[in-house]
Formats: structure tokens, sequence, C-alpha cells
């Protein structure tokens, strides 16, 4: 899809310099916030077209910031994909029932990262484009 607008939520700077990195290679645009907190304001602020939470971080840890999104009219439309070095499998369900769109695991599968970036992208415009309610 190319030039979207990507807020990364994630304190560790190599995984957000990466991140940036495969983004902007795939023609997206990205803004970095450090703490779930900052997550949140920049979500209300900026309106991104997709977030990539890391789990854990600090002041508000990804599941938090999650449920916080996903309960808020100005933000719930926003598609939310976990990024996680917690790979247990209660890890992924909480993350999902926390209202998380797509889950990818550290360390990253490139290709996988790629093709969900983009099908999360392609369902949520989608949505947009038909007028139906956006998931
Ligand atoms: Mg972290």
């Amino acid at each position: 899809m190319g030039n979207a607008r990507v807020l990364i939520v994630e304190d560790n700077i190599d995984n957000y310099e990466l991140v940036r990195f495969l983004l902007e290679r795939a023609g997206h645009t990205t803004m970095w916030a450090r703490s779930g907190k900052e997550g949140i304001d920049m979500a209300k602020t900026d309106h991104p077209d997709l977030i990539l939470m890391d789990l854990s971080l600090p002041e508000m840890d990804g599941w938090t910031a999650t449920e916080r999104l996903k309960s808020d009219p100005l933000t719930k439309q926003i598609p939310v994909v976990a990024l996680t070095a917690h790979t247990l499998p209660g890890d992924r369900k909480r993350a999902l029932e926390a209202g998380c769109d797509g889950y990818l695991s550290k360390p990253m599968n490139i290709a996988l990262f790629n093709e969900t970036i983009e099908e999360t992208l392609e369902k949520f415009s989608k949505n947009r484009k038909t007028g139906g309610p956006r998931l």
C-alpha cells in the first residue's frame, strides 16, 4: 500500500530503528512514542493509520494502552499490531483480548512483518472506502 502514517510505540531504540527502517523502506511515514502513555497521546493528536505496539513499555504497558485506545471513540478505529518478545501462547491471547488487530513476535521475521503490516493496512483501508464499519 505504501504512504501510510505509522505510529511506533517502542521503548527500545534498536527495535525502533529496525522497525522504522522497514516501514520507511516500504514507503510509509513513521512517528515514535516511547511509552504507552505517549502512544495514546500521539494517537489522539496525530491520527496514525496504524499503530505498532510494543507490550513491555514504561509508564503504561502496551496491553493497557491498547485497551484504552480501543475504548476511546477517537482512536478505536486505528488498527493496532502488537510487536513483542512475549511469545508464550497466553501473551498472544492477552494481546488479542486487549484489542490488538494483529500480533508479531521478536525476534522479527522480516517477511512476516512486511506482510502483516500491508495486510492490516489493506483490510482497514477497504473498510474506510466502502463506508462500512471499521473494525
Ligand atoms: Mg519494550
